[in-house]
């Protein structure tokens, strides 16, 4: 029997690549390769955890994330009304593409936009629409020329990742301005936390201004390290939200996630300690790494996109040579960036080892 067809546009899905956690022969590594917390999660979330896990692991969770909401919104002086929370913010891109595109939609990213957007436009029988970028940095112009009358959503991670690069206010302002009211502008602020720029806003002012068609996606991945229990949130308009809602599921935060991101929001010196590391690091590593004649993106996120001057073969081999050392860093080819290597910021000694592992490359 032929296998069952599926739904249009799944066989264009590139399946998601992980960044690798194990070198064989290796019994620990250095993993440099997925955005993770070199700080761990708030040790009061694992507190709060274990707590959970010891009562009642048999009740369903609280399918609306009612003390997450409200922790999140004493934070970040929000409306918890205006929070939708879920098992990592891919999943909401993926809810967002669901809510609003379908056959025969376009939905716009931009060239070096996290790999994710493909995949959900994909998935719900959409067009990928990639527009090109300007020195590794979305191009509002590009976006707003790529704009057809099938548009349906732009996706836009701001910092981007694997480039790092960010779009000032002013510049996401005139993008959303410059876009058909119908089309929603989804900003992807994964890496807001480490941005220390005055120009820089995640997008919660636009939403703050009333706009019924931009949301942003924030997550406890990356800055409050909690990658491995799943959990992102969004702030937007209670309009697009309750379409989120009609298509979640129902208990789509774990019991476990929800007491963990829950302590760790309300841990903002935990989040502050991870923020002054990465800042201290990412000039640190870059100025390091461009002494060794690579060049640097400059980076807003807690990983820098670092370009070899003799191109694909010298980043494998650097990728191939790390590896003997025990350390993971991300090859970013499936981006059409053969030529570069996205490397996290780790702990001090992690940094330290990968420094001197490059510099003996070059030696
Ligand atoms: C890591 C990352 C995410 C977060 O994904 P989760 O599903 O929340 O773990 C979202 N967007 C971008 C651009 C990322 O790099």
């Amino acid at each position: 029997m032929p296998p069952i067809k599926p739904r249009n546009g799944i066989l264009n899905i590139t399946p998601y690549k992980a960044g690798d956690a194990k070198i064989e022969g290796f019994d620990k590594v250095i993993k440099l390769a997925s955005n993770e917390s070199p700080m761990g999660p708030s040790p009061l979330a694992v507190k709060a955890v274990i707590k959970a896990a010891n009562d009642g692991m048999q009740l369903y969770p609280d399918p609306s994330c009612g003390a997450l909401r409200q922790a999140i919104g004493e934070v970040h002086d929000i409306d918890p009304e205006q929070i939708i929370c879920s098992g990592g913010s891919e999943e909401l891109l993926h809810l967002l593409a669901k809510g609003y595109a379908s056959d025969g939609d376009e939905v716009i990213y931009c060239q070096y936009g996290f790999i994710a957007y493909p995949i959900t436009i994909h998935a719900v029988g959409a067009t990928p629409v990639m527009v090109q970028e300007d020195n590794y940095t979305a191009s509002v112009d590009a976006v707003l020329a790529a704009v057809t009358d099938r548009t349906k959503i732009v996706n836009l991670a701001n910092p981007n990742n694997p480039t790092g690069t960010y779009l000032v206010e002013s510049e996401i302002k005139r993008l959303r301005d410059g876009l058909r009211d119908d089309i929603l502008l989804v900003l992807d602020a994964a890496y807001a936390e480490y941005v220390d720029k005055q120009d820089y806003d995640a997008g919660f002012n636009l939403v703050n201004n009333g706009m019924e068609n931009v949301i942003v996606t924030r997550t406890f991945s990356k800055i409050y390290g909690l990658a491995g229990v799943r959990v992102g949130w969004a702030y937007g308009p209670k309009s697009v939200l309750d379409i989120l809602h009609r298509i979640r599921g129902t208990f789509n935060v774990t019991a476990l996630a929800q007491v963990a991101a829950t302590a760790a929001m309300r841990d903002q010196d935990h989040m502050l300690k991870a923020k002054a590391h990465n800042l201290k690091w990412v000039p640190k590593l870059s100025q390091a790494l461009e002494e060794l004649g690579l060049t640097v993106t400059p980076s807003q996120g807690n990983f820098i996109l670092v370009h070899f001057p003799d191109g694909p073969e010298q980043s494998v081999a650097m990728d191939k040579f790390l590896r003997s050392k025990g350390i993971i860093v991300r090859p970013v080819g499936n981006y059409d960036l053969a030529g570069a290597l996205r490397i996290t910021i780790g702990t001090d000694s992690e940094n330290e080892a990968l420094l001197a592992a490059m510099s003996a490359f070059f030696a």
